[in-house]
């Protein structure tokens, strides 16, 4: 048998590698080996048809949460994952070097899900206490201690956390972001991603610290000193520089880092996400108002991008910031066989946003089949 199994008859669609349209998938040996129209069902030893049903690369979510306290999925990360048709993740930074040993075991002995790290500027990286964040006290910044662990860790770390925002950091100025920086060149110019929510001071100040291959996440709250300034009208003119100058804004939607008003004003000045992410962790996938990443694309769907852009934004492009360009969220053959199945279901879905608005969206994301490595990981239940 020349394919282990062929995916009959789906939408496929993979804008960055130029795939859409009615199209075969044919897998072997836990690759993509062949897409394209009728491919000969008599070669393979199981066909699946997923006959108008939408088929893209296995989704990546580039800011999630999978270590064990406060902030966490841990042993329910690949259940989340699989029912979302999410095959890659990476954890935002919830451990730094004195924790880090420690979500290499949870991801070693618990997750099958493909796993990236940032390494958190603060030696103890995001506890889930009230009594302040991890650099509210200045001797928890380990940039040397942070680099070390990106360079020791090769195959998982791929760079730098910072949050800034208040009570989480020591001081309120551009010192943080120095730090976050120097661990992020000691660690051979890995890239730095930073949280800006309710930042106490301009976002242009901390940028200025930023090299196009950092990440700015959670680019839509609404809360202070965002993309859009105090104003909250128009996209801050060193915003949109810095993107064009290759820093990543990502979305990261969490529990408090969407707003549907900024979203809309933002799409609508032409400001879309780099990466589309959930920021997800145990709490905002059970009672939301997160979920999952279909449910963040389907809100921003909503909101007038493409699914082109959508489904471009939530594979190719954080595969590639996380140095999986051409193995993972991409369909095109030599590819790991990590593949998603949606229905774009039409009907009447309420969803929140992070600040307790809601829109009623007319389309919604569904996963409903799973491909991890060639295999069948997930399959949704009949209804
Ligand atoms: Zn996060």
């Amino acid at each position: 048998m020349k394919y282990d199994l062929i995916l009959a008859g789906g939408e496929v669609l993979d804008p960055a590698a130029g795939f859409r349209g009615v199209m075969d998938i044919g897998i072997a040996g836990g690759k993509i080996v062949a897409v394209g129209p009728s491919l000969p069902t008599a070669e393979a030893r199981r066909t699946i048809a997923v006959k108008s049903r939408l088929v893209t690369p296995g989704l990546v979510d580039i800011h999630a949460h999978i270590f064990v306290n406060a902030h966490d999925m841990a042993g329910d990360t690949d259940r989340f994952c699989r029912a979302s048709g999410v095959t890659t993740l990476c954890d935002a930074g919830s451990t730094g070097s004195a924790t880090f040993a420690g979500l290499r075991q949870v991801i070693d002995r618990e997750v099958r899900t493909r796993t990236r790290a940032f390494v958190n500027l603060s030696a103890i990286g995001i506890v889930g206490t009230s009594r302040g964040g991890e650099l509210s006290h200045f001797p928890y910044a380990d940039p040397e201690g942070c680099a070390r662990t990106i360079s020791e860790n090769p195959d998982l770390a791929i760079g730098v956390k910072l949050r800034y925002g208040p009570g989480l950091v020591w001081e309120y100025s551009p010192e943080p972001v120095k730090l976050a920086r120097k661990a992020a060149d000691m660690a051979g110019g890995a890239p730095m991603m930073m949280h800006i929510t309710d930042s106490p001071i301009p976002l242009p100040e901390l940028l200025a610290h930023m090299k196009p291959g950092d990440i700015v996440t959670h680019c839509y709250h609404g809360r202070a000193h965002g993309i859009m300034g105090q104003e909250k009208q128009l996209v801050l003119k060193e915003v949109v520089e810095a993107q064009r100058h290759g820093i990543i804004f990502d979305c990261a939607h969490g529990r408090s880092h969407f707003s549907f008003p900024l979203i809309e004003k933002a799409l609508d000045q032409g400001f879309l996400p780099d990466t589309i992410s959930t920021d997800l962790t145990f709490t905002s996938a059970t009672n939301g108002p997160v979920f999952d990443l279909p449910t963040t694309m389907s809100k921003l769907l909503h909101f007038g991008m493409s699914l082109d852009d959508v489904v471009a934004r939530s594979t190719a492009a954080p595969a590639k910031i996380l140095g999986y360009e051409g193995t993972v969220g991409t369909l095109k053959p030599g590819a790991n066989a990590d593949i998603a199945v949606f229905e774009l279901r039409d009907g009447n879905f309420p969803l929140r946003d992070s600040d307790g608005n809601t829109i009623t969206a007319r389309r919604r994301l569904i996963a409903q089949l799973t491909i991890k490595d060639g295999r069948v990981w997930y399959k949704r239940p009949p209804e």
